[in-house]
């Protein structure tokens, strides 16, 4: 008998096949047994007879519990009335294993009870769902920047120190001295730009913020582009092109899985560019006005985001930060050398900052005094400025965040679904 995913019984229609799978369900009539099957790759409905099957595949019916898992075989066909448009007459069954008492049940169990068992929970469906939206929002990026001519390359996760300070990076011993997990590939990703002139990196980044928010966690991916020659204005539309081309992609190909998370697509749909562009100065203005108490100067915290967003339901864009809340290697404004040519992009329905881009300071000379200013160890960093010594270019370039991306798409109030194993301030396990 031939052995086929669930997702393939179309092309099987009205034939004997295998199935391998979890029975995730099953209700019983006395006489019939339907059982609710699932094998990653879709679901199905099983059904068998009493009067039609061997008396031993009917006792394999009776021991069935939920998580069991089972060969069944039988003929596939078309029906309107189940979900995946498919149904299975059982001809016979076998039990691979017998679940024990599975302990998530169908009442309602609390986060801190699902993260336990987060090993489990990630066979639900909204779960599976979330992580085929996840691996659909990679594949897109990925090819997004393909077609753009980008190079995908590596950069280190074990580092010597980071591009903005120690305070919130997570150390290891690294032999006789001390390594520092990387909280973005950037630093690096300039020198490849230097080789390759258009890069990009994506990997898991590392961040020792005791932030105990909804979109903050301590492990998540991250990818950076750069590119050699590209300034403030591109850098923004390139963004803008990325988030439509994978919004619009999600749309078109995520719609069952975006059906089952029960996400409301309207807003997604209102995804165009160009997007609104507010510099950092009319954006605390306008925050003062809808009743944040922001000052002039401080970063937009989480709280602002959401006020401001309340008013866009497109992405945002927010440039010209006031340098001194910002990192040591963004490109001062030419106008107003108080600002520098920086973005962040903001996310609509509250879901807050997405990237943060900026273009890159290449004159070597302003670099150093920028290091001086933020106190930062100039002997470790002379491979940077290297790349300042030898054939400088303008360059500029951005980090997206996966999660937060993921968190957006699928309409999920928290990061913590957003990856199979969240890494949060008070779970390392499992
Ligand atoms: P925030 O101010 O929200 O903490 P950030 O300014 O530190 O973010 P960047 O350093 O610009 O963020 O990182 C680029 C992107 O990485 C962010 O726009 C966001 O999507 C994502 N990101 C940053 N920190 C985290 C985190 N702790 N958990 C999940 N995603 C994050």
């Amino acid at each position: 008998m031939k052995y086929i995913l669930i997702s393939e019984v179309e092309k099987s229609d009205n034939q004997e096949v295998l199935l391998k799978a979890w029975v995730f369900n099953f209700r019983s009539s006395g006489k019939i047994y339907f059982l609710q099957l699932r094998d990653g790759s879709g679901r199905i409905q099983a059904v068998i007879s009493k009067d039609s099957v061997a008396a031993e595949v009917w006792q394999n019916c009776e021991n069935l519990t939920i998580e069991s898992s089972v060969e069944v075989s039988g003929k596939v066909y078309a029906d309107q009335r189940s979900a995946s448009g498919y149904e299975m007459q059982v001809s016979d069954l076998r039990i691979i294993q017998r679940s024990e008492e599975y302990p998530i049940g169908k009442k309602e169990h609390g986060v801190d009870f699902l993260l336990d068992h987060r090993h489990l929970w990630l066979r639900a469906e909204r779960q599976t769902a979330i992580i085929k939206i996840r691996d659909e929002i990679i594949w897109l990026m990925r090819s997004f920047f393909r077609n753009k001519g980008f190079i995908l390359t590596d950069t280190p996760i074990l580092t010597s120190t980071s591009s903005e300070g120690t305070t919130t990076l997570f150390s290891t011993d690294y032999f006789d001295e001390t390594a520092y997990l990387s909280q973005s590939g950037q630093l690096y990703l300039e020198a490849l730009a230097m080789s390759l002139g258009r890069v990009y990196d994506f990997g898991p980044t590392f961040r020792a913020e005791k932030s105990k928010t909804r979109r903050h966690m301590m492990e998540f991916w991250m990818l950076d582009a750069e590119a050699a020659f590209m300034q403030h204005e591109q850098n923004i539309e390139l963004q803008e092109e990325l988030i439509v081309y994978v919004v619009s992609g999600i749309l078109k190909n995520k719609l069952t899985e975006l059906d089952i998370l029960q996400r409301d697509v309207a807003g997604l749909k209102k995804v165009k560019a160009p997007f609104t562009r507010l510099k950092y100065e009319e954006a605390v203005k306008q925050l003062k006005k809808l009743g944040s108490d922001i000052k002039m100067g401080n970063d937009l915290g989480a709280d602002d985001e959401t006020i401001l967003m309340k008013e866009y339901d497109q992405p945002l864009f927010i440039t010209h930060y006031p340098a001194a809340i910002k990192a040591f290697y963004m490109q001062p404004d030419p106008d107003n050398p108080d600002v520098v040519l920086c973005n962040d992009l903001l996310a609509p329905e509250g879901y807050g900052e997405i990237i943060g881009g900026s273009e890159r300071i290449w004159d070597l000379k302003l670099l150093q005094k920028k290091f001086k200013e933020h106190k930062l160890p100039t002997k470790e960093f002379e491979w940077y400025f290297d790349l300042r010594r030898y054939g400088s270019v303008p360059h500029s370039g951005f980090g997206i965040g996966l999660e937060r991306t993921v968190a957006w798409l699928c309409g999920l109030d928290h990061v913590r679904e957003t990856i199979p194993f969240p890494r949060l301030l008070n779970r390392l396990r499992p």
